[in-house]
């Protein structure tokens, strides 16, 4: 048997579309590695980096993307070391720009792309929790953890990210709309992209999945 190459995929997707969920899935399923732009960030804005000093306002007050070049430069600084490792990148790219940065130093096999109504993303996102250092994600309603408050797998402290609110959450859905959804007009005159509609993860899971386990058989 020949041997089989690397995969690279990207999940995009509004705030609170289940990006994070979907990645542990497909992490669990299909040991792709997973790199959250976002949850780097928060790294080095709870480590006060310099980075970190530079990004945190615009980030958590204002909604805001951090600097296409700085955020090309991290990712792809971490892409480095996994040039044998199968990818899903989640977060990034985020604007043309940081799509073409990518695209000049690897091609993408698959974007999946999750296409949720906002109408059920801004319910989500104020009422969600979070585990900052591995990025998972509770939802008080429809996904609590096993102790009120307290990470499933480490027993560590949930909190609600400091961009969780209603304010910063109706400025990053505009961003997304204006910078993020020409990125998958891009996929899209690739050939690459392939969208799953619906308002529940857990129904969404099995079509990625099933897509999935195709794709990766071809590679
Ligand atoms: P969710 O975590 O619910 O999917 P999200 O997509 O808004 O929501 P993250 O991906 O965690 O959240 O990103 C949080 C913030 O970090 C963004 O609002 C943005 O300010 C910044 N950020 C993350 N990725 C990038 C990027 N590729 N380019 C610029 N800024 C980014
Ligand atoms: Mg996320």
């Amino acid at each position: 048997m020949a041997l089989r190459s690397i995969y690279r995929a990207v999940i995009m997707g509004p705030p609170g579309s289940g990006k994070g969920t979907v990645s542990a899935h497909i992490t669990k399923r299909f040991g792709l590695k997973q790199l959250s732009s976002g949850d780097l960030l928060r790294a080095n804005i709870k480590a006060k980096t310099e980075l970190g000093l530079l990004v945190k306002y615009r980030i958590e007050q204002e909604g805001q993307l951090a600097p296409d070049d700085v955020i090309s430069q991290l990712i792809l600084h971490e892409l480095r070391s996994m040039e044998r490792t199968d990818w899903l990148l989640d977060g990034f790219p985020r604007t043309v720009s940081q799509a073409e940065a990518l695209d000049n130093v690897y091609s993408v096999d698959t974007v999946i792309h999750l296409d949720v109504p906002l109408q059920t993303i801004k319910e989500r996102l104020t009422s969600r929790w979070t585990h900052l250092p591995s990025g998972r994600v509770y939802n008080v309603e429809f996904n609590p953890p096993r102790v009120a408050g307290l990470d499933d797998d480490t027993d560590e402290a949930l909190v609600q990210r400091a961009d969780d609110t209603p304010e910063t959450v109706t400025q990053r859905l505009k961003v997304y709309e204006t910078q993020t959804e020409p990125v998958l007009a891009y996929y899209r005159g690739k050939g690459v992209l392939a969208t799953f509609s619906g308002t529940e993860t857990n129904k969404i899971w099995p079509h990625i999945q099933a897509f999935l386990d195709k794709e990766i058989a071809l590679v």
